[in-house]
């Protein structure tokens, strides 16, 4: 998939609409509020789909097992755009592990539980000039992935 122009805000719609169905299943609200004005990106559609897929099933699995569920996402456009993706679970419990390849706290045996998923995402995202971290929140954890805004004429 070439790199180029991507629209961000049509990635997140994405992003959201493929994760739905296990949402309205698990019972998880979903606050994203599309801005009007489309944001555009410098990286690859698919790839960047695949991200926040990946940053909302975990958000997902930590919140499995709770009452109140609700994932957050978020668009700040400064110097640098950053998504953000917060949940309200029990928060990240090693964050120096987290994007090891293999590093999971998930039952071994199925695709969530590889450990893989933040590592193959840290790659494609550091592939796009951005970068993605993780923090804990006074409830639950933020992940915040940085891009390079498109500009024309480059
Ligand atoms: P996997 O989902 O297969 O475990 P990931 O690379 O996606 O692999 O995530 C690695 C680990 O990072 C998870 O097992 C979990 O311990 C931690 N993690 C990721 N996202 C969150 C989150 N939203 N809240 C708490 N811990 C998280
Ligand atoms: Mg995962």
């Amino acid at each position: 998939e070439p790199m180029g122009k991507v629209n961000l805000v049509q990635v997140i719609d994405t992003a959201v609409e493929l994760t739905e169905a296990r949402l309205r299943t698990e019972d998880i609200r979903m606050d994203w509020a599309p801005p009007n004005n489309p944001v555009y990106a410098w990286g690859g559609e698919v790839r960047l789909v695949q991200v926040f897929v990946n940053l909302i099933n975990n958000a997902a699995d930590a919140m499995s097992g709770q009452d109140d569920r609700l994932i957050r996402i978020a668009i700040d456009r400064g110097d640098k755009l950053a998504v953000t993706v917060r949940d309200i679970g029990p928060g990240i419990e090693n964050s120096e592990k987290l994007f090891e390849p293999f590093y999971t706290t998930k039952a071994v045996g199925t695709s969530e539980g590889m450990g893989l998923g933040l590592s193959i995402s840290y790659g494609l995202v550091q592939s796009f000039g951005g970068n993605i971290r993780g923090a804990n929140l006074d409830t639950g954890a933020l992940f915040t992935v940085e891009l390079e805004p498109f500009t024309e004429h480059e």
